[in-house]
């Protein structure tokens, strides 16, 4: 008989799981508390508006391509991918933008524009970001984070001074203009944590930025939750949505069974792609590994206040991706992660996804996605989310000079608060742990219990990390690891 395994939840971490455990020949259920699959990266539907819930940068796609590839498919098979020109554009303040080209040449010039040598330096930081981007995917980070000496080759130990390092400390030695420098701190917020306490190495981030380009899939992200689902649905995973798992019982130090909407149901093994604090207060004290005193000392990614808004109109000037960054950059951090508060002047984020796929929103309307990052468990209240709306209008309307308020249609706003009630997520954090250097592979939550046998976790807590790329190559290692035992 073939063993029964029961992923909890869909998002990317826990199709990917799915998927890698059907192709060994498990019999796989999934299981989702929520009415429709993907996690953070749901979507939905409203008065003609489509808005994906979460990710929107879809960033080194080699590893989306290695994970279909896995299944004998390719991204194409599944969704139009397309690179974005411009990939992003950064505002500065009013008249005062750079837009981010598609090629390192065309980029170097905008350094150079901005800097002496500003061109030949990047393309100098470039080089080491994208050596770093190889080691990782070659040697780091499909590892399962099970020994520090997985990490140990003749290439990485040669790194080790980058580990050492920060991002912060490179950037403004190398470069002078603060503008440059936001620039090229903005891609390690993907890790969770401040560019002065991500260590070096992970410039990588920058190469997978600038060198492999922003990529969008037609439909939008939630177009891959699809394209997995697919996957799944051939290789025979039973997908239950509306399925919340209330607790998992254990006998002798094994899962025994999961209680799944009021009714007990035996497995084998265990994989949850559910936020690790949350999977591990499902099960009684004594099989917990981390206490709350472990959790409550971890660095973990902002949470975000977000807002999806329907406009009447075509809004003016923006790009698909847009960053304000008109602010103190510093300070807005130090608000996140030094002495957590709601910001007094916020960096944001805007994307428009009907500017590349018109689909989007209906003819003659634009759908934009508002994000401003926040420290995790912050106070939520309508009346905060009201402020910040009209803090984040106006700004907007200030720097690109047009006015869009008056042209809002539909409005709907989602915070800490959201993030704990539909995704059991630990202080409402949006996207999982930092990978800071005390975070990183194998000092992150594990993959398998050291406590229950057969029970084991994926996703954004545990390695290799935050990110939808991370998360399919979670998938990935939770599913060899529990092969391996078997
Ligand atoms: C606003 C936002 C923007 C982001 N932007 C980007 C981006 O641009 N690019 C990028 O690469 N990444 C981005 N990320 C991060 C990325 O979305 C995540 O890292 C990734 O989706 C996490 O996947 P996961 O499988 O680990 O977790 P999740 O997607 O959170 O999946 C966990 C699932 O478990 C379910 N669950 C929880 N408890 C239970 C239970 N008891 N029973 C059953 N099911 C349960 C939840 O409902 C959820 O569906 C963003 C995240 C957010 C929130």
């Amino acid at each position: 008989m073939r063993e029964k395994v029961a992923v909890i939840g869909s998002g990317f971490s826990s199709l990917s799981a799915a998927c890698y455990l059907a192709k060994d020949g498990f019999d796989v259920e999934l299981f989702e508390k929520n009415n429709e699959i993907g996690g953070r990266a749901r979507q939905f539907k409203e008065q003609g508006f489509t808005f994906d819930m979460g990710p929107s940068w879809y960033w080194m796609p080699d590893v989306f391509e290695r994970f279909f590839n896995d299944f004998g498919k390719k991204p194409s098979d599944f969704y139009e991918l397309r690179r974005l020109s411009p990939g992003y554009s950064i505002y500065f303040g009013k008249g005062d933008k750079i837009e981010v080209a598609d090629s390192i040449d065309k980029i170097a010039d905008v350094f150079d524009e901005h800097e002496k040598n500003g061109g030949e330096k990047l393309k100098k930081f470039l080089a080491e970001a994208k050596e770093h981007y190889d080691i990782a995917i070659k040697d780091l980070v499909y590892k399962p984070g099970v020994s520090p000496l997985e990490l140990v080759t003749p290439v990485t130990a040669k790194k080790v001074n980058k580990f050492l390092s920060n991002i912060d400390k490179d950037i403004n030695n190398m470069f002078r203009d603060e503008r440059l420098r936001m620039w090229l701190k903005f891609p390690v917020l993907f890790l969770g944590a401040k560019p002065s306490d991500t260590p070096s190495f992970y410039n990588f981030m920058n190469y997978a930025d600038l060198g492999l380009g922003t990529w969008q899939p037609k439909g939008g992200f939630f177009a891959v939750i699809k394209g997995m689902e697919s996957v799944a649905n051939s290789l025979g995973v039973n997908i239950h949505t509306n399925t919340n798992i209330e607790k998992i019982n254990c006998q002798n130090n094994e899962v025994d069974s999961l209680v799944v909407n009021g009714e007990t149901k035996k497995f084998d093994k265990i994989v949850s792609g559910a936020d690790y604090h949350h999977t591990e207060t499902l099960l009684d004290r004594k099989y917990r590994q981390y206490s709350e005193a472990y959790w409550d000392k971890k660095t973990f990614a902002p949470s975000s206040l977000l807002f999806y808004v329907g406009f009447d109109k075509k809004i003016d000037g923006m790009e698909h991706h847009n960053l304000f960054f008109d602010v103190d950059f510093q300070k807005h951090a130090d608000e996140i992660y030094k002495n957590p508060k709601w910001p007094d002047e916020p960096l944001f984020y805007a994307n428009f996804t009907s500017k590349t796929d018109p689909e989007t929103a209906p003819e003659g309307c634009e759908n934009g996605f508002f994000l401003v990052p926040i420290a995790p468990d912050l106070t939520d209240t309508q009346e905060l989310r009201d402020k910040y709306f009209d803090i984040i209008m106006l700004r907007f309307e200030e720097i690109t000079g047009q006015k869009i308020r008056d042209h809002v249609i539909f409005k709907k706003s989602y915070c800490v608060n959201d993030f704990k009630a539909d995704y059991n997520s630990y202080k409402g954090n949006a996207y999982g742990m930092a990978n800071t250097l005390m975070q990183t592979a194998f000092l992150r939550p594990k993959l398998k219990s050291k406590k229950v046998e057969n029970l084991y976790f994926t996703g954004q807590l545990t390695v290799p990390g935050p990110g939808v790329p991370p998360s399919l190559i979670s998938g990935k290692l939770v599913a060899e690891l529990l092969m391996k035992r078997s």
